[in-house]
């Protein structure tokens, strides 16, 4: 299996390559050559069967002969092992034809776990086997981060540079990520917002001196092995609600495009989904963008969802790039119009889209009010970010297809606005119930490219 760039210009590289690299090197975001298929007896087959082995047999064709069938089951079997739910994604009932599937029984908390539990295996299994060491640089509204210093926390061959928007995450990412003592992993509370933390690493992805002097790899959404680990939830819930005898639609709190991409990624390969629907908070870009074609950021407002805080989706250009026919030069000339300020979509590419997504948006009221409301009615206590996905599926479900919400991250993660909303204080689970107590270790940078470069060379020279 080959990858890729959405912008036709990087060489095209295997699994691996693509996974360590992150970002192609033409700016542009890898995509597999061609979409495998699982036939409906392929998928019917996979009723019953464990979380693990679903992963296996969803993922293996896309990682081609990257590792034996042996070694990514144990891959997958180590990526798993530290979730706190038996089923890994387990799916609930919120009303008829409304299902919740919680993806926050992971390490900490969020559906980021799924990804980056995995891609730290891959990644220790991978460079292990070449000798090889990597600098790790990411951007995070917050989970994301915290996901990653989960992962790589004390592994050999990783070094770890988190970049967060200083002041706006919330206490327990922030813990999540100041808190893991290891030396290999370091957080930096950078002076801006979400936007400026990824613009920042994209930065320092293309400044190619530096990107090979430390071994540069990312992990953001963008890598392509996290939106393929995420392809595996789709296929579990559709299954057991099921699939492949029935269509399911699904509804999917977005920011930077990863999860419902995910979800695209599962319905090219067979799975019969009915509605992909993108649930967006007040910054409601690609809600405007998927009805009226413009794309143009005009400043992030702070929401009591912070890690759809985002106005740059960067897998939105996977969707653009499949909408545009796989055509790389017109990818990348949108891309060159949003450095400038903005795009528009043309009407073929806007039709597209449409056919594959729906979409929705949903304020700070109704946020709070559904956090209310669907803890009346079904006694589940929603994170802020599931709360906008429940909204917007109500907003869109048809009576005869279930719907599947995606609930991005445990409640407990957002104490202060499910309490607000709510009247309950949401408690973290046992395993993690110290948070508060460890001390914190972080460095506070200035929004500035060459500063944070110095930072992180002196902490990489070996
Ligand atoms: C990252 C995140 C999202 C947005 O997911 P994308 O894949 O970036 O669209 C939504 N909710 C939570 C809790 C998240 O951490």
């Amino acid at each position: 299996m080959k990858y890729i760039s959405t912008r036709g210009q990087a060489p095209a590289l295997n699994f691996e390559e693509a996974m360590l690299t992150g970002l192609a090197r033409d700016g542009g975001l890898y995509l597999p050559e061609s979409i495998p298929q699982m036939s409906t007896a392929d998928i019917a087959a996979l009723d019953g069967q464990s979380y693990e082995e679903v992963a296996f047999r969803v993922m293996r064709p896309f990682i081609g002969d990257a590792f034996t069938d042996d070694e990514f089951r144990e891959i997958i079997a180590r990526a798993y092992a530290g979730f706190g739910h038996a089923a890994r994604a387990p799916l609930v009932q919120l009303d008829s034809g409304h299902f919740l599937l919680e993806l926050f029984h992971g390490p900490t908390l969020a559906f980021k776990d799924f990804a980056m539990q995995l891609i730290g295996q891959l990644f220790e299994a991978a460079l292990k086997r070449n000798g090889q060491r990597v600098c790790i640089v990411g951007a995070t509204s917050g989970d994301t981060g915290s996901a990653a210093i989960e992962a790589f926390r004390g592994l050999d061959a990783v070094d770890v540079f988190i970049l967060f928007p200083h002041g706006r995450v919330s206490e327990v990412q922030r813990r999540q990520m100041t808190t893991p003592s290891e030396d290999n992993v370091h957080a930096l509370a950078l002076d801006g917002y979400f936007d400026d933390c990824q613009a920042r690493v994209k930065d320092m992805f293309n400044d190619f001196a530096f990107r090979d002097a430390v071994g540069l790899a990312g992990v953001n959404s963008i890598n392509w092995a996290r939106v393929l680990a995420q392809v595996v939830y789709y296929f579990t819930s559709a299954v057991s609600l099921g699939a492949p005898h029935r269509k399911v639609s699904f509804t999917v709190p977005t920011g930077n495009y990863g999860d419902i991409f995910a979800g695209y990624i599962a319905k090219r390969m067979g799975l019969p989904i009915d509605r992909l629907v993108v649930a967006t908070n007040q910054n409601d870009i690609l809600h405007r963008c998927l009805t009226g074609g413009s794309y143009t950021p005009d400043g992030v407002i702070p929401s009591i969802s912070p890690s759809m805080d985002i106005q740059v989706s960067s897998n939105f250009e996977r969707a653009l790039c499949y909408a545009y026919g796989q055509d790389g030069n017109a990818v990348a000339q949108l891309m060159d119009e949003l450095k400038a300020g903005g795009f528009t979509v043309s009407q073929g590419a806007l039709q597209a889209l449409r056919e594959a997504f729906d979409s929705g948006r949903c304020d700070e009221d109704e946020t709070r009010a559904t956090i209310a409301s669907a803890w009346a009615a079904s006694g589940e206590l929603l994170c802020p970010h599931s709360a906008i996905g429940v909204k917007v599926a109500d907003e869109t479900r048809q009576p005869d297809t279930p719907m599947i919400t995606l609930a991005t991250a445990h409640p407990a993660k957002f104490p202060a606005a499910v309490e607000e909303a709510s009247g309950i204080y949401p408690p973290l689970p046992d395993r993690m119930s110290d948070l508060y107590d460890r001390s914190e270790r972080v460095s506070r940078v200035a929004n500035d490219l060459a500063a944070i470069e110095t930072f992180i060379k002196e902490r990489t020279a070996h």
